[in-house]
């Protein structure tokens, strides 16, 4: 990809991103490393071309087929709480690739990242994306993530942009002893949760973190 279009020019600079920082600090994010990948990772580039320039605004905004990047916030935070919780980073889950961008976010802080989207087109972007800044340590799926990826299973960890009803045993059942699960669940009202595994027993603590907004995970594929 083009020098120029990785760093980004005007609305997409370098002083544009470091603004956002500040405002991810000055809304709690307090990790270092977080930090520092959200400071370096070109949010513009996963989005089109007519959305580009309002890439470092702490909103969502659209990607196609009713979807959404997500807030900046929201991707610094629930890393931060991944990372803060779980044991181990070797293998991580994440449910709802979307963009790629927080995909991007934890292919920088983890070892290997396994990620599922069930919109083809939106996870070939994704995927295209990722190629392009040289991150490898990723494998994408392209099914219905509220069932996970039992076939590379157990996780240290599992990430959810999509918000479930109620939480899903399945995820549950493939988190590694100690695993940690960051997922928002509900309908119109929603609530970050984050829940870990009890060593390598059936018990799970749950922690409620604060409300959220997510689009909801669905069920099924959709191919082009
Ligand atoms: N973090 C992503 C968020 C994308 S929105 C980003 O910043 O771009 C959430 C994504 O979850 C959407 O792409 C949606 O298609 C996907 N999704 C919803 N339900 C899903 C499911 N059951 N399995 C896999 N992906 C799902």
């Amino acid at each position: 990809m083009n020098q120029n279009l990785l760093q980004g020019l005007g609305m997409t600079s370098q002083r544009t991103r470091e603004r956002l920082v500040q405002r991810l600090m000055d809304q709690g994010v307090s990790n270092w490393e977080v930090l520092d990948v959200m400071r370096n990772t070109p949010r513009h580039i996963f989005l089109d071309e007519a959305l580009s320039h309002r890439a470092y605004e702490d909103t969502a905004l659209p990607i196609g087929f009713g979807q959404t990047l997500s807030q900046p916030y929201i991707v610094a935070r629930m890393t931060e709480i991944l990372l803060g919780a779980a044991g181990s980073l070797d293998k991580v889950l994440e449910v709802g690739t979307g963009s790629g961008f927080q995909t991007s976010v934890l292919a920088q802080l983890v070892k290997q990242v396994y990620s599922v989207e069930r919109i083809k087109p939106l996870q070939d972007k994704a995927k295209q994306r990722l190629r392009d800044l040289g991150l490898r340590n990723v494998r994408f799926k392209h099914s219905d993530g509220g069932f996970g990826w039992p076939e590379v299973g157990p996780f240290n960890a599992i990430l959810s942009a999509a918000a479930p009803q109620i939480m899903p045993k399945e995820l549950l059942a493939q988190l590694a002893p100690n695993g940690v699960l960051v997922i928002p669940i509900g309908g119109d009202k929603q609530e970050l949760h984050l829940v870990m595994r009890d060593g390598d027993s059936e018990n799970f603590i749950t922690q409620v973190l604060e409300p959220v907004k997510f689009v909801p995970l669905k069920s099924g594929t959709i191919d082009a």
